[in-house]
């Protein structure tokens, strides 16, 4: 199968297929490969034998604006103000975070008020999905959506990363653990969506960390700039396309970068960039699976 009927079938999961099929292609034909590559991108992904799984060439020749944002644009209305202030003493220490299983975690993100975005969230989001799972998807905040409902990646953007999970034979609550930077909603000045300020994702960091560590997922994936650099411990300078297309390593664990399902939607040509970032994502779980001392 060529890499363009992969990108096609990729493309197709996420409803633009038809820019990448070739025009000598039959419907039948394609429909085909859907089937093949579903069964290669299976055994890839859950091999426990060597296996060669040949897959995309990375282009990491793509830039990102400065903010990828939680979520598509918001334009809803001001928050109102709430009375409640910050409380540092909510906020356990990182040592303290550290020794927390699951309910603790949860319970402590819920309680937080250590930075100032919990004054004008609805609620905290945690992050949701199988606690064993060996991938992990990290994004940026909750956006409004998510703040509303109290997980993340919903609405538009969450349909959008369902189907770039569908791509790789992931499902949502099922094979997979979805994540936040921070856990609260950031706001700008008019209610919109904001990515989280350095400070903010400091504060919050160690939540995120302590759920690597009990997580242990063998590949994360960075979802946009600020995730990535939270994840890297970059400097906010770094561009996104300076970290796409390799691998990077991530509190020990391999990691990937690449887009926010958020600028995809508003940048639909980055998605055969995404592709590529998702092959290599899926060649380096088979790579950690066969040989998991692997670098
Ligand atoms: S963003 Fe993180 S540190 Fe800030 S209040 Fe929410 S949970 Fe606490």
């Amino acid at each position: 199968m060529t890499l363009e009927h992969r990108r096609a079938i990729f493309l197709q999961e996420i409803g633009v297929g038809a820019v990448w099929v070739r025009r000598d292609t039959a419907h039948s034909d394609q429909t085909a490969d859907i089937d093949r590559v579903t069964d290669t991108i299976n055994a890839a992904s859950y091999a426990t034998q060597s296996q060669t799984v040949t897959l995309g060439a990375v282009n990491p020749s793509a830039t990102l604006p400065a903010s990828t944002g939680a979520s598509p644009a918001s334009t809803d209305a001001a928050w109102d103000e709430s009375p409640l202030a910050t409380d540092p003493a909510t906020l356990p220490s990182t040592a303290e975070i550290a020794l927390m299983d699951w309910p603790q975690l949860q319970a402590a993100v819920s309680a937080c008020r250590g930075c100032d975005l919990c004054q004008k969230r609805s609620q905290t989001v945690f992050g949701s999905g199988d606690r064993q799972a060996k991938w992990l998807f990290v994004g940026e905040g909750p956006g409004r959506t998510e703040d509303q409902q109290g997980a993340p990646f919903v609405g538009t953007a969450g349909k959008l990363l369902d189907a770039m999970l569908s791509a790789l034979n992931l499902q949502r609550d099922a094979n997979v653990y979805l994540s936040n930077v921070v856990k609260c909603r950031s706001t700008d000045a008019h209610g919109a969506d904001h990515a989280p300020s350095p400070q903010q994702i400091a504060l919050c960091k160690p939540y995120l960390e302590r759920q690597i560590a009990l997580l242990q997922p063998t590949v994360i994936v960075a979802l946009g700039k600020t995730a990535a650099q939270a994840l890297l411990g970059c400097d906010p300078g770094t561009s996104l396309s300076s970290l796409r297309g390799q691998l990077h390593r991530a509190h020990q664990c391999p990691t990937v970068v690449t887009y926010h399902p958020a600028y995809l939607l508003r940048k639909p040509i980055a998605k055969r960039e995404a592709w590529d970032d998702l092959c290599l994502a899926l060649r380096t779980y088979a790579d950690q699976t066969a040989n998991p001392s692997a670098e």
